[in-house]
């Protein structure tokens, strides 16, 4: 059986991991400290946190932009649940818009779904693609779309507009106008999740990039409290002889990276760029060239002038299908012993959305991407040859 994705682990990554493990410091400490200068000199921006899941990293930034009951955030339809729950924990509403044909949030529909209690969007890079972020920063710029916004806080009055939280799970080492995803939106959270790119088990990063006057150390220093419990001082700072007394600032949580995941992140990270994506890269690339021209078939878009995917989920989409007739199809590249898979369900599909009064009938790109779509294997272990049987199983099956 071709499994889906399953992580690339050999002796470089378990030695690191055994080499934290043994030496005396297991939680948030150097490993972790060191993993997030590197994050944040690889995506070009200032600060980045590291947290223990892309989850609680979006919703430790709604509830740091003071996100609750009474407020919308706008959310794509077309997404894994993560990214509109976050909303929904902070006592907010989720408004979601629907997509355009690419998967991507479609910006005319952002703009058409602000109202005064708007006070968030969160574009979702689906599959590695990067959303089509200078349009979606110069629309909540635009005076019509300032105009509304009503702060209700301290933080909201500093940016005075809209917060553009990118859910980047899939789309660390993507490129948009010469910029990596991390450095488009004001702050941008990666996922490092089993199945991801790049994996600590579970793991996420928050990229601070909100422009003046907010300052990115003095941000990054308040996180490290926010995300520890509001304490005044971490595990590491108390170990330092006669250092036991601390503070609570304020009710804080608790989602702090740990050593021994940051120590995975630090070898997949040093080997991203030489060696992981350039391996998805020609995966998608044989992909491509085996259903490009075949017409039953549509390719995803991994590339234009303006940006680049991470060759995070390679999106096949079968043409003319209905979701049942897509479904057959998936069962029997299965009965070929390869795995496959769709991403996503749409969320009006889910029973918490439905029970939430979210009706797909109004998300009608979002569902004709869905029901069409077929997600293949890609993971570095795959061989051109299990590729080529991947290949031979759609082709079949279909
Ligand atoms: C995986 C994923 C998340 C959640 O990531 P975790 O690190 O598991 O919390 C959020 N959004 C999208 C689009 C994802 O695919």
């Amino acid at each position: 059986m071709i499994p889906f994705s399953p992580p690339h682990i050999d002796d470089a990554i378990v030695n690191e991991v055994v080499a934290a493990l043994r030496s005396g410091w297991i939680t948030t400490g150097p490993r972790t400290k060191q993993f997030e200068q590197k994050l944040a000199a690889y995506c070009g921006v200032p600060r980045v946190l590291c947290v223990n899941s892309a989850s609680s990293g979006l919703e430790l930034m709604l509830r740091w932009f003071g996100i609750g009951p009474g407020d919308e955030v706008i959310v794509p339809a077309y997404t894994y649940t993560a990214t509109a729950e976050v909303v929904v924990h902070c006592g907010a509403k989720p408004v979601m818009v629907d997509v355009d044909e690419d998967f991507l949030i479609s910006v005319d529909n952002i703009r058409k779904a602000v109202t005064s209690r708007t006070k968030a969007v969160i574009p979702v890079d689906i599959a590695g693609l990067p959303c089509d972020y200078e349009a979606i920063m110069s629309m909540v710029k635009e005076e019509a779309v300032r105009g509304m916004f009503e702060p209700r806080n301290e933080v909201q009055r500093q940016l005075g507009r809209l917060l553009v939280l990118s859910d980047a799970a899939h789309s660390l080492g993507a490129w948009y106008h010469g910029r990596r995803a991390g450095a488009l939106a004001d702050i941008t959270v990666f996922s490092f999740h089993a199945v991801k790119n790049l994996t600590t088990a579970e793991g996420g990063a928050i990229c601070l990039a909100l422009p003046a006057p907010f300052d990115a150390e003095a941000l990054y220093k308040q996180l490290c409290t926010f995300s520890l419990h509001g304490q005044s001082k971490d595990a590491l700072a108390k170990t330092q002889v006669g250092n036991w007394r601390y503070d609570v600032y304020e009710c804080g949580y608790k989602c702090n990276m740990t050593d021994v995941a940051a120590a995975m992140g630090l070898v997949e990270l040093e080997r991203y760029d030489a060696l992981i994506l350039p391996r998805r890269k020609q995966i998608f690339d044989a992909y491509t060239q085996a259903f490009r021209n075949d017409p039953r078939f549509q390719v995803p878009t991994c590339e234009t002038t303006e940006k680049k995917t991470s060759y995070h989920v390679y999106a096949l989409r079968l043409k003319g299908v209905t979701e049942a007739e897509r479904d057959a199809v998936m069962q029997r590249i299965f009965e070929q012993e390869v795995s496959v898979n769709v991403h996503f369900i749409p969320l009006p599909l889910l029973t918490a959305y439905k029970n939430l009064g979210y009706r797909m009938e109004d998300y009608p790109v979002t569902y004709d991407n869905f029901s069409r779509e077929i997600s293949l294997p890609v993971y570095y272990d795959l061989t051109a040859e299990d590729v080529q049987q991947v290949i031979a199983a759609v082709k079949k099956a279909f």
